[in-house]
This record gives C-alpha cells, structure tokens and sequence, in this order.
C-alpha cells in the first residue's frame, strides 16, 4: 500500500540532481507527491521563493511525466506542521546525507510528531549525489563555474543567465 500524500519540504535553492533523486525514488512510496518550498528569509536565499518554486514547480512537471505519480509543487511559510495540516499530508519526506544530518533531522522528526503525530520517512542520498547540496551549487556559481553537472539544464540555464546579467551591470 503507497502513502496518499507524502510532503517534500526544503529550501530549494536552488533545487538541484540530489533532490531530483530524492523524488524520483519517492514516486514509488506514494500515490501524491507535495514538493513544498519554504520562505527561509533567514537563510538569505540566492534565489527568491517565487523562483525556487518556478524551478522546483518545472522539475515537478518533467518528473511527473516520466514517472507517472501526481507530484505538485507548492509555496508556504511558517510551521511544517501547519502546512502538512492545510494540503492534508500524511507525511513527510527527507533525504539523508548522512550522520551529521541525522542529528538535527531526528530532532525535527520528533518534534513534528509531538506537535501533530505526523511521521517523517528519511530516503538516503544516492553515492552520486550525496555529496551534492544547494550550497556549494551557490559556491560553484559565485566563483563563476558553471553548474550543469548537479542541476537540471533548466536551472542550469536560469543560472548561467543570472551570471550574464550580473556582468551587464558591473561592466
Ligand atoms: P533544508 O534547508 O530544509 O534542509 P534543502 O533544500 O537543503 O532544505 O533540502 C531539502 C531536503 O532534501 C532535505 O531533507 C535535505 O536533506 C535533502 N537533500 C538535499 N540535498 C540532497 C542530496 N544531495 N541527496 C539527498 N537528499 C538531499
């Protein structure tokens, strides 16, 4: 039996091969994907959560298609719980990078379930791309490298153009 509605949340900034993985391995655990793109203002954000959910909603598209499973891409602020209360989940997904993510994960996932008895399935990073995070796609591309080994050519693209109008306002 699938989990009906199973909720991916982060930060997406932007949303890269590691987090594709995550998703594509998740269709086969649910009947709905909700892939939910958080505001973190704090984190100073590369990317606006407008564009994070452009991106995220794209990849949504093309990997529903491939796969067949109803996966939706979505925007919220404040508490996780709220969210998964609103869109009706059943629970939550994250990857897992390994030892050092675990820490602070398991923290969440009990929190979580003692604020609304929602249980949280951690998926492991796959070996290609476990080593792969938003930030050091952000480093890559500050130093002005391009990121198409870990993005999708969308993103990719969407940075290559950010860094091309970067350099028509500094000339
Ligand atoms: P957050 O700021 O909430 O950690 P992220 O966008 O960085 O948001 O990550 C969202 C989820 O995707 C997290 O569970 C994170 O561990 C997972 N994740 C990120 N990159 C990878 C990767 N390369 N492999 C597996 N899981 C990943």
């Amino acid at each position: 039996m699938k989990i009906a509605t199973l909720l991916y949340p982060g930060t997406f900034d932007p949303i890269t091969n590691g987090h594709v993985d995550i998703l594509r391995r998740a269709c086969s655990l649910a009947d709905r994907l909700v892939v939910a793109v958080a505001s973190s203002e704090e984190k100073g954000a590369l990317f606006s959560q407008k564009e994070r959910l452009e991106m995220v909603r794209a990849e949504a598209q093309r990997l529903s298609g491939e796969t067949g499973t109803a996966i939706e891409a979505a925007s919220f602020d404040g508490l996780l719980v709220e969210f998964v209360a609103e869109i009706g989940a059943d629970a939550i997904l994250r990857g897992l990078r390994g030892g050092d993510e675990y820490a602070y994960e398991s923290r969440m996932a009990v929190m979580n379930r003692m604020l609304r008895g929602v249980e949280t399935i951690f998926l492991p990073a796959s070996g290609e791309t476990a080593f792969l995070s938003s930030s050091l796609v952000r480093q890559i591309h500050a130093m002005g490298r391009d990121v198409g080994a870990f993005v999708s050519p969308a993103v990719q693209e969407r940075m290559a153009r950010m860094r091309s109008n970067v350099s028509t306002y500094s000339k």
